[in-house]
């Protein structure tokens, strides 16, 4: 294999080129200093690669095997992360919302999981930035959190019948509901098209009307002199006898090659991120790299995802659409008389057929099959569906790990562990009876609760205490100052709400950081 920056130590390399790669390899390269993006999967096409169809775009997802264990033990596929340029972006659902003030501040706030080193307003302006760099579509006013809009582009018009009956149900219990924030387009923009609706941005969006790092901000990196280089698996990130990162070694088509750079920032995700810290140990740092706290790969999180399903005399057909377009935030702040800390976002979410097809066969504990699964799914177009996306509390015991296992590069595969507290678990009922609720006042006859888990955060959380995490609020190492985190392993509380927005805004914080490193 041949590379532009073969034989140089580039100023930055980036593993991972997902929603904080992308950002950081764009803002990097256009301040002039030399990148290099390493990816392990492939640089695709979405009018070539993407197709509407469900299972062979599980492609997408990072397929490699994984060692899961605990209570929860999660799928650790399609729905948790994605592989190639562009990375959870090519496959995510587009829902792009802020965190509100109080998760920054949980252990102030309510007692529970632990404060954040940066408050909403360090954040505040480059979520303004990436909203509207990305041209994010979203009502004009949003009832929750520190922003209440508008948002760049308009709101999503007309929404799915799913969304509507969502409203309907809202609106007769006395629950505020707003059009989602979404990273997909409302009206065209830097050439994009709008949405057509069809529903496929799980699979990819063939139109390129959802925004991905892989149509935006990959692209403007290249135009500005990154090189970015797929099928690229980073197996081990180099340490010289002074204790600072020089480069990282990657495998392509089965040889091992080396890229030098006087800083290395990891974007790999909340898995891989701490598998390769883990895998780097050298006698100077025996337990991996940037882990003298013992916090690499410690509480990692997840959203609570459950579904519920209702049956509905009218067609619902919910693969119309883009899959979530309302939502509502009444239940994100902690309220005492509920019993648990923290809260919830509900959002109004369709499903394709084989999605819907294998989250009932879990539904209960006799497993749907067969002849009543088959019936089912010919009524399929009956069937309405909500999600929750619930706080789960950061613990010490929920970590990745390096498990016995190697992979065909020989590197140890990732242990995850993860089990639900208390409070995870109230939380969850509690939503999942609002749920209910609000589907029975739109109408519908609730049939299915499927358990579920979505997103991946922490692993590598921020703070300013180098005794309890990995990294400060930029990212950079506590015990090694030119190596930087930059990805969802950041994280130090969930939140009730979808993370991307926040894992971008971070991103091109610390992007500003180094630039202003860079120059001093
Ligand atoms: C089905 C699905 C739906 C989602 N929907 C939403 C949503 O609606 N809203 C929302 O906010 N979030 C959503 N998410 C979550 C979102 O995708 C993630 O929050 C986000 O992508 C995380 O960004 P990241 O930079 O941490 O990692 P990623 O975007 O996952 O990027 C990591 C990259 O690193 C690469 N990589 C990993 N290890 C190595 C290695 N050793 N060497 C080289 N490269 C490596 C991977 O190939 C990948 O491209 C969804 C995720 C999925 C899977
Ligand atoms: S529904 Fe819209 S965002 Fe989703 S795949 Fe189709 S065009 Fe893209």
């Amino acid at each position: 294999m041949k590379w532009r920056h073969e034989h140089d130590a580039v100023d930055i390399v980036i593993v991972g080129a997902g929603a904080a790669g992308g950002v950081l390899a764009k803002e990097l390269s256009e301040a002039g200093l030399s990148v290099v993006v390493l990816d392990a999967g492939p640089w695709r096409d979405p009018q070539k690669d993407f197709a509407s169809d469900e299972l062979s775009m599980r492609s997408l997802a990072w397929e490699d095997t994984r060692i899961v264990d605990g209570t929860e033990p999660f799928g650790m596929g399609s729905h948790h992360s994605g592989r190639g340029i562009g990375g959870g972006t090519q496959n995510f659902t587009g829902v792009f919302l802020r965190f509100h003030e109080s998760d920054f501040k949980t252990k102030s706030i309510d007692g529970v999981g632990e404060d954040w080193p940066i408050h909403y307003k360090d954040l505040e302006p480059y979520y303004s930035r990436i909203e509207k760099e990305i041209a994010v579509s979203g009502p004009k006013h949003f009832p929750w959190g520190n922003f209440n809009g508008p948002y760049p582009y308009p709101e999503r018009d007309p929404l799915s019948p799913n969304a509507y009956l969502f409203q309907k149900g809202c609106e007769a219990l006395g629950i505020q509901s707003a059009v989602t924030p979404l990273a997909i387009l409302s009206a065209p923009f830097e050439g994009r098209p709008p949405c057509t609706n069809r529903g496929f941005c799980i699979e990819g969006c063939m139109p390129n009307a959802k925004f991905s790092t892989l149509i935006v901000h990959i692209p403007k990196a290249v135009q500005a002199g990154a090189e970015i280089l797929p099928n690229c698996m980073v197996t081990q990130i180099e340490v010289d006898t002074q204790g600072h990162v020089n480069g990282v070694l990657f495998v392509n088509q089965g040889t091992t090659y080396r890229q030098r750079a006087k800083t290395v920032i990891l974007c790999a995700h909340v898995v891989e991120t701490p598998r390769l810290l883990l895998h780097s140990a050298t006698p100077q740092f025996p337990d991996g790299l940037a882990n003298s706290s013992g916090w690499v790969g410690r509480s990692i999180m997840t959203h609570s995802s459950n579904d519920v399903y209702a049956k509905f005399e009218q067609e619902v057909r919910l693969y119309k659409g883009t899959p979530v377009l309302a939502s509502t935030q009444d239940f994100y702040e902690t309220d005492p008389h509920r019993g648990f800390a923290r809260g919830y976002t509900i959002h109004s979410h369709g499903s394709r057929p084989i999605d819907m097809a294998q989250g009932i066969s879990k539904a209960s504990h006799e497993p749907v099959w067969g002849p009543q699964l088959r019936q089912i799914m010919l009524d399929y177009n009956y069937y309405g569906r909500l999600t929750m996306v619930g706080e789960v509390l950061p613990q010490w015991d929920n970590h990745i790990s390096l498990s016995a296992e190697k992979d065909e590069n020989g590197m140890p595969r990732a242990s995850v562990t993860f089990n639900y507290g208390d409070n995870d678990l109230k939380l969850i009922d509690h939503a999942v009876e609002n749920m209910k609720l609000i589907l029975k006042a739109a109408g519908g006859e609730v049939a299915y609760v499927v358990s579920d888990t979505q997103h991946l955060m922490g692993g590598c959380r921020m703070g300013n205490n180098p005794a309890t995490s990995v990294v400060n609020s930029y990212g950079q190492s506590h015990d090694i100052p030119n190596l930087f985190i930059c990805d969802a392993s950041l994280f130090v509380t969930s939140s009730g709400g979808n993370p991307t927005n926040t894992v971008m805004a971070l991103a091109a914080r610390t992007a500003d950081y180094i630039i202003e490193l860079a120059s001093s």
